[in-house]
C-alpha cells in the first residue's frame, strides 16, 4: 500500500462531513469559479484546481495564461496502439499540471467514432471500445501516478456534436453496454480513474447528469467506481433529479442549478442527506488522492519547460510514432535525402497542430513543416504555398505582424475597464483572447484594443472576431461594425464567435488597430467571448496557386503535398458535412501528381478524409495533429529517423455516406444508434457498408512481414491466447502489430477485436507473438434476461493488418 492509500483509509471522511451543516455541504459540490472548487478550512480542504485537456494542459485561463506544451492529438498517439505511449503522454500531461498546480486534468475523452463525420472525435481514441479503452486506462495510470487525477469523458453516448446540449441519443442497452459504455468500463476497472464526466446530451431520454441507470446503477453500482462524477460545463439542468442521479458535482460555479434549490429539495425530503453525503465522500476522496485535504501539497520544482528540448524530443517521438503510412509505391518513402524536393500546400506552411474548442490550449510554439524540412533539406528542397483552406478568416498570425510596442511576433492586447484603466497588457502570438468567466482581474473587462504592425505590403484582408461594437484602422482606411453572436448555444460566444473582413491595402509597418467595447449582460452578452483582429495577405487566385504549385513540382523529384482540414472541421461543437478536403486541395494533388515524378501526400487531419487522387499519387502519410512539434515530426517520419509505425485507428470510408453509421443530425431531437453495434470495421465487415478506402488497423510502415501459421495455445473464455510468428521481409527495422479478431458464427454479432500485441523486429529476423483475448469482447448484454453471456465459442479468430489484409484464421 502506498502512502497515498495509507493516509486515505486513515482519514475519515464520514467524521469531516458531519461537522458541516447542509448549506455548508451544498456549497462544495457546485464549483467555486469556471475550474476550481471552493476550499473548506475548516475540514482541512483545500483549492481543487482542474483544467482541460486532452492535447495539453490550458490552466485555469482560457488564454493569455502561462503557454503550455501542445502534445499530439488523441487519434495520433492512439494510433501508436501502444499503451506505453499513452502511459507516457499521461505522465508528461501530469507534469504540465504540476507545474501550475492543477490536480485534475478534463481527459482522456473515450467517446467513440461512431459516425466520421463528429466534429469531437480528433479528441477521442478509436471507434473501437477495446483499443479506446486500454489506450485510456495507459493515459490514466500514467497520469495518476503524478498524483494528477484523470478525468474520462463523456459519460455516454456523446458521439456527436450537433444539437449537443439538448439532443437525446437513443441507444438500445446491448449497443450501450457492449459498445458506448466499454471504454469506461475497462479504463474504471485498469486504471481507476478519480473522475467521470457526464454529458451535454440525453440518452434514452434521461439527461446524462441524471442518468441513475448509468451513473448510480451500472458506473458506481456494477463497477463499484469509488471517484467523483461531475457534469459537462453547464450540462447540469435541475437540482433533485441530479443529485438523486448519481452526480456529485456541478460544474462550473459559482452559480448553478445546486445551491438553494438543493438545500430546499433536501429540507422538503426529495433528495435524501445521506445522498448529499456520498457526494461528499467522494468529492473528500478525490481531494485526498490529489494532495489538497488535511495537507499541503508539494510541487515538484525543476519539471521541464514547455519549450525545452527535452519537451521537444517527447513530444517530436509520440507524434512520429502514430503517424501512419496509408500506402507506398516502389518504397518512395522514407525520402531519401539527397533527392530535389518540392514541398507545396498550405498546411506545409501553416501547418496544423490541434483541433478547436476546449482543447485548444496556448503553447510556446508551433513548428511548420515547411520550417523543419528547410531547415533538414537546405538547398533540396522548394516550398510553394497551397490554395486556400479556410472559410472562415483567421486571427493575424505572428509571421504577419509584430507587437507594436516590443516588436515581437503576435499583436498587443490592451483590455480596459468601464473607466478606460488598462487593467492588463500583453502580446499574443496566438492573436486571439478569450475575455470573461476566467478573469482574474478586480475590474470587468469593458474595451479591448487589439493592436499590430504589418509585416509585408499590398492588398489584405481585414476585420474582427468577437461579440461587440468595433473600430477598425489599417493605414488611412477606417471602418466600425457590430458583430452580434448568432446561434444560441452554450460557448457559442467562444467556440463559434462572429467574423468580419474588409479588403485594405497596408505598406509595411503600417499600424493595425481593432478596438471593441463589449456589450454588457443586458444586450444579451454572457459574460464570456473570443476576440481577434484578423489580418493575412489578400487570397491569391486558386487556379494561380495551382498552376505555380504544379511548376515547382515538375522540376523536382517527388513533391510533398500537404493537405488537410483546420479547426473549422476538427472541433467541438460542430460536426463535419462531408469527408472532402476543404478548398480546391483535391485540385491542387491532382494537378501535382500530374507534373511531379513521383508524389507523396501528407495528410495533415485527426480524422478520415476523401482521397480522389489516391490512385494518381506515390504515397499517402497520415500524419494526424502532431502539435508543437509538428514539423519536425512530420520531417522525422518521411526521412524514417522514426519508423511511422502508426495503424489506422478508425476506418476511412471510400465515400461520404458510405458508413455504417453516418448522420450525426438529430431528428426532432433525437438521435438513433440504429445500426447497434455494428459501427465502423464492424458494419463495414458485415457488408453494412461498400468496403472502405482504408481499414480500422491499417498501416504499412517502412518494413514488408511475412506471418507464419497462427496456434491457439490456451483455450476457453476467460484464458485464451493465439500466438503466431512473424517475419520481417524488409531491410529496415520496424514495430509490427499483431490485431487479433474474433467472428462470431452468429450473423447478429459483429466481428471485433479482442487483443492486439506488438513486436519490433530487426530486417530479416522473426519473432513469435502471443496475443491474449479480452474475455469481455466473448460477452454480450442479454437484454431480456437483463444480465451479460458468454458468446457461443462457434466462429473464427481472425490474424490480420487490418480486415483488409488478414494474414490467418483459426476456426473454433
Ligand atoms: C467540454 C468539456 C470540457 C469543458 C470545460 C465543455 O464544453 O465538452 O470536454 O472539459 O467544456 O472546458
Amino acid at each position: 500500500m502506498n502512502r497515498v492509500d495509507a493516509r486515505r483509509q486513515s482519514t475519515d471522511y464520514a467524521s469531516l462531513i458531519r461537522s458541516l451543516d447542509l448549506a455548508a455541504k451544498v456549497r462544495l459540490l457546485t464549483g467555486a469559479s469556471a475550474f476550481t472548487l471552493a476550499p473548506e478550512p475548516s475540514i482541512g480542504l483545500g483549492e481543487l484546481r482542474l483544467s482541460d485537456g486532452p492535447t495539453g494542459v490550458r490552466g485555469l485561463k482560457f488564454s493569455g495564461g502561462r503557454t503550455v506544451a501542445l502534445f499530439p492529438n488523441a487519434t495520433l498517439l492512439a494510433s501508436s496502439w501502444n499503451t506505453e505511449n499513452l502511459y507516457e503522454a499521461g505522465h508528461l500531461l501530469a507534469e504540465e499540471a504540476l507545474a501550475q498546480q492543477i490536480h485534475v486534468v478534463l481527459g482522456p475523452t473515450i467517446n467513440l467514432h461512431r459516425s466520421p463525420l463528429g466534429g469531437r472525435l480528433f479528441e477521442a481514441y478509436s471507434e473501437d471500445p477495446l483499443l479506446t479503452g486500454k489506450l485510456a486506462a495507459g493515459y490514466v495510470r500514467g497520469m495518476q501516478a503524478a498524483r494528477v487525477g484523470a478525468c474520462l469523458k463523456h459519460l455516454v453516448a456523446n458521439e456527436s456534436e450537433t444539437d449537443r446540449n439538448s439532443m437525446n441519443s437513443v441507444v438500445d442497452e446491448s449497443t450501450l453496454r457492449e459498445l458506448y459504455l466499454l471504454p469506461f468500463e475497462i479504463a474504471i476497472a485498469e486504471s481507476d480513474p478519480w473522475s467521470v464526466m457526464a454529458a451535454y446530451n440525453d440518452v434514452n431520454g434521461v439527461a446524462a447528469t441524471e442518468q441513475t441507470h448509468v451513473n448510480t446503477e451500472i458506473v458506481k453500482g456494477e463497477w463499484s467506481y469509488s471517484g467523483l462524477i461531475m457534469s459537462d460545463w453547464f450540462a447540469t439542468k435541475t437540482a433533485a433529479p441530479a443529485a438523486n442521479g448519481g452526480l456529485d458535482l456541478v460544474m462550473p460555479g459559482p452559480a448553478g442549478p445546486w445551491g438553494t434549490a438543493l438545500v430546499a429539495a433536501v429540507k422538503d425530503g426529495e433528495v435524501a442527506e445521506s445522498v448529499i453525503d456520498d457526494h461528499l465522500v467522494r468529492l473528500l476522496r478525490l481531494a485526498d488522492r490529489v494532495g489538497v485535504l488535511g495537507t499541503e501539497r508539494d510541487y515538484p520544482a525543476d519539471l521541464p519547460a514547455p519549450d525545452s528540448a527535452v519537451r521537444a524530443r517527447q513530444l517530436t517521438r509520440l507524434a512520429a510514432e502514430g503517424m501512419t503510412v496509408l500506402t507506398n509505391r516502389d518504397a518512395v518513402l522514407p525520402l531519401a535525402e539527397t533527392r530535389q524536393v518540392a514541398l507545396i500546400g498550405r498546411h506545409a506552411i501553416e501547418t496544423i497542430g490541434m483541433g478547436g474548442g476546449s482543447a485548444q490550449v496556448n503553447p510556446p510554439y508551433q513548428v511548420s513543416i515547411a520550417e523543419a524540412l528547410s531547415a533538414r533539406l537546405g538547398g533540396t528542397l522548394t516550398v510553394a504555398d497551397g490554395v486556400e483552406v479556410r472559410t472562415r478568416p483567421v486571427p493575424a498570425r505572428p509571421d504577419f505582424v509584430s507587437d507594436p510596442e516590443t516588436g515581437a511576433p503576435g499583436v498587443r492586447f490592451t483590455l480596459l475597464d468601464a473607466d478606460g484603466t488598462v487593467i492588463e497588457e500583453r502580446t499574443g502570438a496566438s492573436g486571439s483572447t478569450v475575455v470573461g468567466i476566467d478573469d482574474e482581474f478586480d475590474s470587468v473587462v469593458r474595451t479591448i484594443r487589439i493592436s499590430a504592425r504589418a509585416g509585408v505590403s499590398g492588398p489584405i484582408e481585414f476585420g474582427a472576431m468577437g461579440v461587440g461594437q468595433w473600430r477598425l484602422t489599417a493605414g488611412d482606411h477606417h471602418e466600425s461594425l457590430t458583430l452580434t453572436a448568432t446561434g444560441s448555444s452554450i460557448g457559442e460566444e467562444v467556440l463559434a464567435p462572429p467574423t468580419r473582413t474588409v479588403p485594405a491595402t497596408v505598406r509595411e509597418g503600417d499600424v493595425l488597430e481593432a478596438t471593441v467595447t463589449l456589450p454588457g449582460a443586458d444586450e444579451g452578452f454572457d459574460g464570456i467571448g473570443k476576440f481577434a483582429l484578423l489580418a493575412r495577405t489578400a487570397p491569391t487566385d486558386a487556379d494561380v496557386t495551382i498552376a505555380r504549385a504544379a511548376e515547382a513540382a515538375r522540376s523536382a523529384d517527388v513533391a510533398v503535398v500537404v493537405v488537410g482540414l483546420t479547426e473549422e472541421q476538427e472541433t467541438e461543437a460542430v460536426d463535419k458535412t462531408t469527408l472532402s478536403l476543404p478548398g480546391r486541395q483535391d485540385d491542387l494533388v491532382a494537378a501535382v501528381a500530374a507534373a511531379a515524378p513521383r508524389t507523396v501526400v501528407v495528410v495533415n487531419a485527426a480524422t478520415p478524409i476523401l482521397m480522389p487522387w489516391l490512385a494518381e499519387v506515390d504515397a499517402v502519410l497520415w500524419a494526424g495533429l502532431p502539435g508543437q512539434e509538428s514539423g519536425h515530426a512530420v520531417t522525422a517520419a518521411l526521412l524514417g529517423d522514426i519508423e511511422p509505425s502508426g495503424r489506422l485507428v478508425t476506418t476511412f470510408p471510400a465515400a461520404d455516406g458510405a458508413s455504417p453509421a453516418w448522420s450525426v443530425t438529430p431528428v426532432e431531437g433525437q438521435l438513433h444508434y440504429s445500426e447497434g453495434t455494428f459501427i465502423g470495421y464492424r458494419g463495414h465487415y458485415a457488408g453494412r457498408a461498400p468496403a472502405p478506402a482504408f481499414w480500422f488497423g491499417h498501416g504499412l510502415g517502412y518494413t514488408t512481414w511475412e506471418y507464419g501459421t497462427p496456434e491457439l495455445v490456451a483455450d476457453g473464455p476467460a484464458a485464451r491466447a493465439v500466438r503466431v510468428t512473424i517475419t520481417n521481409t524488409g531491410v529496415r527495422a520496424g514495430r509490427e502489430v499483431v490485431q487479433l479478431y474474433f467472428e462470431p458464427a452468429t450473423a447478429d454479432q459483429p466481428i471485433r477485436l479482442v487483443g492486439w500485441a506488438a513486436a519490433m523486429v530487426g530486417p530479416g529476423e522473426s519473432a513469435t507473438v502471443e496475443v491474449e483475448t479480452d474475455r469481455r469482447m466473448w460477452r454480450h448484454w442479454d437484454s431480456a434476461a437483463g444480465g451479460w453471456s458468454d458468446l457461443p465459442d462457434a466462429g473464427r479468430l481472425v490474424v490480420a493488418r487490418g480486415l483488409g489484409d488478414i494474414r490467418g484464421a483459426i476456426t473454433l
